[in-house]
This record gives structure tokens, C-alpha cells and sequence, in this order.
């Protein structure tokens, strides 16, 4: 085809009953012409026009396959929520009681529907939801700190990704940042040194997606929840990743507050495993300073998020295993392994060992032992264009197809989206 032969926009548009039709054409030809030069041949324009309707139609936020062997992966959504959770947004999605107490038919509270499962689960006096463990901190130094200062041991001081950098936090919530000990040793001597007449409280913060080994040490939730007992103050313990139940050692809010912890913070999407959500527990005179104070509301979270939370809250009691973080972070490597044959058999790849990975920031150093499918390194760009995108890890020349991270269902939609792209090629 030469530039000549191009049709005209209206020409190629005509007869397309589709108000995006000019538009789209208009992209069409501008693409052609681009090709033409580069010496390439456009090909079918009409169904190039077909294409780009329904690519301009495509919602811009998507389901994709998550064939990376990252649990939690920051780009991909963090948590998966379980199948229960989500029929509770559904569920939720219309009107609901959000604010509306059915016995008296008076006004309720958001705050009240998910403080006894919360209460179940940490064992604290009274909780609060908030829209994610960001805000969770920053209402609590907020409600709790603002004009005065707050003790933070100087290897607890971390960067967690995007910029959320606690003592540019604690800065926007008007206290004032009171450094202690060392990167590597702090101790709660430190801690008690530097209380005084305007120390508001006694922050603690999971290192989340750091360690520091060798030389350190770092005093226990008890060690510190004496100090400020002592002096009257309040331990804030930041725990990061939200573990409710047992994973790899992870602290629990159950177990910081049983050692002494007087509030503590935990995102809702990390290990957790449900929607993204910010969850303060604690001591019922903190909570309540938190839920008066006006920040609270910029920062509450709506009904979608709390309908996945209380489905999330409800499996983490009752049925663990269904949750899809906790279920892949315990799957055997022999089922992972299996379902990688299945998946190389099924496209003609090859089995490969790799390492699965917790992501979110949470639990750095664990290796998940994983399995994946190996392809040509070609086809990882296409299958991120496929529908529904596919992404994988392109190492070594080669596209690794991770096991760990995908259902059987859904390594069977991956086998199908190499077959598809392997026959456009
Ligand atoms: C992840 C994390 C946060 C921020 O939580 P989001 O849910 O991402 O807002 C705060 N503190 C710690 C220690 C974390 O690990």
C-alpha cells in the first residue's frame, strides 16, 4: 500500500454506526501512514478500525494473570481477595445498613459492623478501619501527638515504597519526630532517656521490607510497653503486614497487644490478605480519640471496603486456607511443581525451579520454593497484550511462567494465551 492509497477518515469510517468511529479511524490512518514510511505494509484497515473500538472500549483497570510468582505484588493489586469476600461487596454493592441501626431504626455507626470480628481476632478493647495502614498511622500520631513529640528508635525510621517515609508522616500529623539508639542497636533505655514533659508517645515500626543482621538488637513489645507504663504514655506498635494468624514468625496484633502494646496499626491487603484498608486495635480511650477526631472522616473507608474486609475477617477466624495470599503462601512445592508440568506440557515449555516471593514489603528474606513453566523470551511483551494480560518474569533469555502464584483454572487461561500469541506470530 502506498500513502496515496490510504483512505480518507471519513471514507474508512463510513457505514461504522459508532460515534468513536471518526476518531478511531483518524488513529488508524495516522498509524498507517507511520508504517507506509517506515516501509511496512498496514495491512486490513477495517478490522485495524474493529480493533481500535474495542481497545478504546476496554476498561482501563483489569483483571491479569499473575504469573510472576509475587504474592503480594505492589503493581498487581497487593491481596487477590478470596471468593467469600468478594460475594460480600456484591452483596453490599447496593443499599445497605452502612449507617443504619436495624433494631432501633435509628442512626448507626460504619465503625460498629466489623469491631467484634476485629475484637475476635486481635483481642483488643476496640478497633477501627480506616482506608489504608498509611492513614491508619497518621490518624493515630494525629489524634494522639499532634504539637507534642513522639519516640521513634532511629532503626525503625524506614522508607516503605512510594515515598511513605514515617517521619515525613509523623511530620504531616503535627508531631514532632524525637530520634533514638542507632540503625543497628536501640535499646529501651533509650526509649525511657529521652521522655519528657512533652512526650506524647512511644511509636514502634515493623521494618517490613528491610532487615538488618549481625550487630543489631531491637527491645520486645514487653520491654517497651514497661516503659511507658512507667511514664504513663501510650506504645504505638506499627506492625506493617497484618498477619492474623501464624506466618513465618510474623508479630500479630494479637500478640503485640497481649505483650503490652496500647494500640496497633496493620494494612488490610498485605498478609492480611483482603482489600486495601488500614486497621487501628487497641485500648477503647485511644480508638474513640481516633474515631472523634476530624481527620476520621477524610480518612474512613466505604462500604465495598468494608463488606471484603468483613469477608476477609470472617475466613481468617473460620476457614484460612481461603484466603488466596495465606493459600498460596502454604502450597507444597510438589503442587506447584505439578501444576508448572501440566502448564510446560501444555505449550511445549520447560519446567524450571525459581523462588516465589511474599512482595508487599513484607517478609523480605523468604524464599518460596516455586515452580515455572519456561517459554521463548519473545512472547512476554504479547503476553502482556493479551486478553486477559498475562504477566510473567523475563530472565535469562527466557519468559518464566511462575506456578506459585496461579490457580489451576488459571494456568489453563495462561496455556491458552501462549497458544493464542504464539499464533499471531
Ligand atoms: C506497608 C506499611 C505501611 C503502609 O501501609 P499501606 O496499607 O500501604 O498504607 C505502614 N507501615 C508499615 C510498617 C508498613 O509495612
Amino acid at each position: 500500500m502506498r500513502l496515496r492509497d490510504l483512505p480518507s477518515v471519513d471514507e474508512l469510517s463510513r457505514g461504522v454506526d459508532d460515534p468513536l468511529a471518526v476518531n478511531a479511524a483518524r488513529a488508524v490512518i495516522a498509524r498507517a501512514r507511520e508504517e507506509i514510511r517506515a516501509g511496512a505494509d498496514p495491512g486490513d484497515l477495517r478490522g485495524r478500525l474493529r480493533e481500535e473500538l474495542e481497545r478504546v472500549r476496554r476498561p482501563a483497570l483489569r483483571s491479569v494473570l499473575n504469573a510472576t510468582g509475587v504474592l503480594v505484588h505492589t503493581n498487581l493489586g497487593r491481596a487477590p481477595l478470596a471468593e467469600g469476600a468478594l460475594a460480600r461487596v456484591r452483596d453490599a454493592a447496593g443499599y445497605s445498613n452502612l449507617e443504619l441501626d436495624l433494631t432501633t431504626g435509628s442512626r448507626g455507626s460504619r465503625h460498629d459492623h466489623l469491631a467484634p470480628l476485629l475484637r475476635r481476632l486481635t483481642g483488643a478493647e476496640a478497633a477501627l478501619v480506616v482506608n489504608n495502614n498509611a492513614a491508619a498511622v497518621l490518624l493515630a500520631l494525629a489524634a494522639l501527638a499532634h504539637g507534642r513529640e513522639v519516640v521513634v528508635s532511629r532503626g525503625e525510621l524506614i522508607e516503605i515504597g512510594d515515598g511513605f517515609r514515617i517521619p515525613e508522616v509523623l511530620a504531616q500529623s503535627g508531631a514532632r519526630l524525637v530520634e533514638v539508639g542507632t540503625t543497628n542497636r536501640t535499646r529501651a533505655a533509650d526509649y525511657e532517656a529521652a521522655i519528657g514533659p512533652e512526650t506524647a508517645l512511644l511509636l514502634r515500626v515493623h521494618p517490613s521490607n528491610f532487615r538488618v543482621v549481625g550487630y543489631a538488637e531491637r527491645p520486645r513489645v514487653d520491654e517497651l510497653a514497661a516503659v511507658a507504663r512507667r511514664h504513663e504514655l501510650p506504645l504505638v506498635d506499627d506492625l506493617g503486614s497484618g498477619a492474623l494468624v501464624d506466618v513465618e514468625g510474623e508479630p500479630t496484633p494479637a500478640a503485640a497487644l497481649a505483650a503490652g502494646a496500647d494500640l496497633v496499626c496493620c494494612s488490610g491487603d498485605k498478609l492480611l490478605g483482603g482489600p486495601q484498608a488500614g486497621i487501628v486495635a487497641g485500648r477503647a480511650d485511644l480508638v474513640e480519640r481516633l474515631r472523634r477526631h476530624p481527620l476520621q472522616r477524610a480518612l474512613r473507608p466505604d462500604k465495598l471496603t468494608l463488606a471484603a474486609l468483613e469477608g476477609t475477617l470472617a475466613l481468617a477466624l473460620e476457614r484460612p486456607g481461603e484466603i488466596p495470599v495465606l493459600r498460596m503462601l502454604r502450597e507444597p512445592g510438589e503442587a506447584v511443581r505439578a501444576r508448572a508440568k501440566r502448564l510446560a506440557t501444555a505449550v511445549g515449555g520447560t519446567v524450571e525451579e525459581t523462588v516465589g516471593r511474599v512482595g508487599g514489603g513484607a517478609l523480605p528474606l523468604a524464599e518460596l520454593p516455586s515452580f515455572a513453566c519456561a517459554v521463548e523470551e519473545e512472547l512476554a511483551a504479547a503476553l502482556r497484550a493479551h486478553e486477559p494480560p498475562v504477566v510473567a518474569v523475563v530472565r535469562d533469555g527466557r519468559t518464566l511462567l511462575d506456578c506459585r502464584t496461579l490457580t489451576d483454572a488459571e494456568a489453563d487461561e495462561v496455556a491458552a494465551a501462549v497458544a493464542a500469541v504464539r499464533s499471531r506470530r
